[in-house]
């Protein structure tokens, strides 16, 4: 690695709007990379593999924790395993920051790691009724899976203040605003000690 890396790492409850941030950020900063990160939930309708995720079975994903190929990686949801290939960051730098769209504890230990180098911001919904509300209109889950992410978005609002940033997301294109200006400050700082 030549350069020090520099990283986004995004976190909110699922429904919170962090995907269409994340990609807003995107277009707006297209030297800004995304991290595909390893799951073994299975795939939904519209993604695609190694674009979303890379989709693999437990063993793989085993595999890939012992070879030492993840930075981290958490069950986030029960029997589903989620990690961020180590690659994705080390190629990041100043001028090709890397977004990470991973859970809290995911984002908390990249934090520890890589310390001033990593921007942590938290996506909040208006509220949980909110919340709620986006997940039945997006119409991936079922009741269960829907009580099962609202319950595991109350444990992980409850984390956001270990964030370097909160932003609420009640106006998308505020939202998208706050998140522009910080990730640009925070290029910035990556640059100053490069
Ligand atoms: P979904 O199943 O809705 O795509 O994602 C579920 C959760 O897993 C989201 O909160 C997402 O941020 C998190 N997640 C995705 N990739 C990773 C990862 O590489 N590491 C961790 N710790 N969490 C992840």
């Amino acid at each position: 690695m030549s350069s020090k890396p520099c990283v986004v790492v995004v976190t909110s409850p699922s429904g919170a709007g962090k995907t269409t941030l994340a990609r807003g950020l995107m277009e707006r900063l297209p030297q800004v990379t995304f991290s595909v990160s390893a799951t073994t939930r299975p795939a939904r309708s519209h993604e695609r593999d190694g674009y979303d995720y890379h989709f693999m079975d437990r063993t793989a994903f085993h595999e890939a924790i012992e070879q030492g190929r993840l930075l981290e990686y958490e069950e986030v949801y029960p029997g589903c395993f989620y990690g961020t290939p180590c690659s994705e960051v080390e190629a990041s730098s100043a001028e090709k920051p890397v977004l990470l769209d991973i859970d809290v504890h995911g984002a908390l230990s990249v934090k520890e790691r890589y310390g001033d180098a990593v921007l942590t911001v938290f996506i909040a919904p208006p509220s949980l009724e909110t919340l709620k509300k986006r997940l039945r209109e997006r119409g991936t889950e079922t009741d269960e899976t829907l009580a099962v992410r609202m319950t595991r978005a109350q444990y992980e609002l409850s984390l956001a203040d270990r964030f370097d940033v909160t932003i609420v997301n009640d106006d998308l294109d505020k939202a998208l605003a706050a998140f522009t200006r910080l990730v640009e400050h925070h290029m910035a700082a990556c640059e100053a000690v490069a």
